[in-house]
């Protein structure tokens, strides 16, 4: 495990090897134990080695990140699964235990997944998803894990592997019509998962397929990537480093932009040797790095980390981009963060920078309607609110109209809010409710010719 040159996945079948767990208590490895039959559990060796502070368990952030906690699940949750371990179950026994409480958590995030995925001759394109005029999602099959898993992510519903180049290259060459008949799109974003879990070879297939078809209108290609926190050498010492940062050069001379949305939680993971040359690797190709993270308890709901976190990414040359709420799923009871703190959280930092870090925004959550940011907590006319407005919108004549809903100490999410001033609904919902209904008979007319 001391050599982090070469890749090596921790889960739950080799975590109790790592020498660091010689110091850790009985409880906290059981408790791994258990939380891990449910929730999906990988971390990896460079987060073990460099990343969490051992002297620190189990209050150290990146082991809260990477680590099953007990209060993921609820008491009845864990003593179900704890019951199950404790007599010995068959693997058939725990199985069913453990399925029906995933079911119960329902992972999957509202809106998400059935709408916007756009229709090509009449056909819905999988992986791929268009909410924003001018940004096309695109979630490569073969990308859809991570390097580590954070503890938070509502994804791992959807962390399944497969497939091929030649599938690689149908797929980019169907996104790259679509490009075509969409003069809007300037950006097309590959996320996951983590796109770079995938060889260079893969990411070349679908770029080189895209910067092929040339379509005029693409102006920027980014990807959505937690690997410089998790695992930097992907970038540098990796066998294939190089014919990635390869990439993103061919890229750049098409007379494009990259950019690398960097996802970050914690100063730390900016910290190491090995994410520095990583940074330095990939601007020395003319990319650009954005910083990304949700606010989330337990890890880092505190401004003097956020503070730092932008104040060094910045001067490491990255721009700090969003600061998002986590999203209402999973096992949020544990890692929530009411609205009201989120916001707080975010004023602290942002005052205490200086203004090149203050290209960040936020804290923003995305929903259903599009990104929401909370502005603030303000008084009209003796009514307490919150102040928000649209960043990104389904309807772009949304965007950045300020609104206002009912202030509530326990708000963490849209669905919590209600509007203020005694109006029945937001100003955004009727017309939601139209697209949404478009969207669904279009998938409906689709499902029944099929
Ligand atoms: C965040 C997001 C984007 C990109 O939005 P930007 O503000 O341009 O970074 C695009 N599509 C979806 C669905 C998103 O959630
Ligand atoms: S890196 Fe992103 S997709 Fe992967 S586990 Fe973390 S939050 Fe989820």
């Amino acid at each position: 495990m001391n050599d982090i040159t070469r890749y090596q996945p921790v889960n739950l079948a080799n975590f109790e090897k790592l020498p660091q767990f010689a110091r850790v208590p009985a409880d906290i490895v059981r408790d791994i134990r258990v939380v891990g039959s449910v929730l999906p559990f990988k971390s990896n060796n460079y987060v073990v080695e460099r990343l969490i502070n051992w002297d620190d368990i189990p209050n150290d952030p990146m082991f809260q990140l990477t680590f099953p906690q007990r209060r993921m699940l609820s008491e009845a949750h864990y003593e179900a699964v704890a019951a199950c371990l404790d007599r010995g179950a068959s693997p058939e026994e725990l199985r069913g235990v453990v399925n029906e409480i995933r079911l119960e958590l329902n992972p999957h995030p509202a809106g998400q997944l059935e709408h916007n995925v756009p229709i090509v001759d009449g056909e819905r394109m999988r992986g791929m998803q268009h909410k924003y005029d001018e940004t096309v999602l695109f979630f490569p099959s073969q990308g859809q894990t991570c390097h580590a898993y954070c503890t938070y992510c509502f994804r791992w519903a959807q962390f399944v592997g497969m497939s091929d180049l030649k599938f690689a290259s149908r797929e980019a060459h169907r996104l790259a019509a679509y490009l075509v008949d969409n003069p809007q799109v300037s950006d097309v974003l590959f996320t996951g998962g983590d796109p770079m879990v995938m060889r260079s070879k893969l990411i070349a297939a679908y770029v080189d397929a895209l910067l092929e078809a040339n379509p005029p209108n693409l102006r920027t290609i980014r990807f959505g990537t937690k690997a410089l926190a998790y695992w930097p050498q992907r970038f540098t010492s990796d066998a294939d480093a190089e014919a990635l940062l390869d990439v993103f050069s061919r890229i750049i001379a098409s007379g494009r932009q990259v950019a690398l949305m960097g996802h970050f939680n914690h100063v730390v993971e900016c910290s190491t040797p090995e994410v520095r040359a990583a940074v330095k690797a990939i601007r020395s190709r003319g990319v650009n790095i954005r910083t990304q993270s949700p606010v989330v308890a337990h890890i880092n709901d505190d401004s003097a980390m956020w503070a730092e976190m932008w104040r060094t990414q910045t001067q490491m040359g990255m721009i700090p981009y969003y600061m998002f709420l986590a999203r209402d799923t999973g096992p949020q009871d544990y890692f929530k963060v009411p609205l009201w703190r989120a916001h707080r959280i975010f004023t602290t930092a942002y005052r205490h920078t200086s203004g090149l870090c203050r290209t960040v925004r936020g804290p923003s959550m995305s929903t259903t309607p599009g990104k929401i940011a909370v502005d603030g907590v303000a008084t009209i006319n003796g009514e307490k609110v919150f102040v928000l407005h649209f960043v990104q919108a389904r309807d772009p004549e949304w965007v950045n109209r300020p609104f206002f809903a009912k202030f509530t100490k326990d708000a963490c999410w849209l669905d919590d809010l209600e509007p203020a001033f005694g109006e029945s609904e937001f100003f955004f919902e009727a017309r939601l409710r139209d697209l949404l209904d478009q969207d669904d008979l279009e998938a409906e007319r689709l499902s029944a010719e099929a």
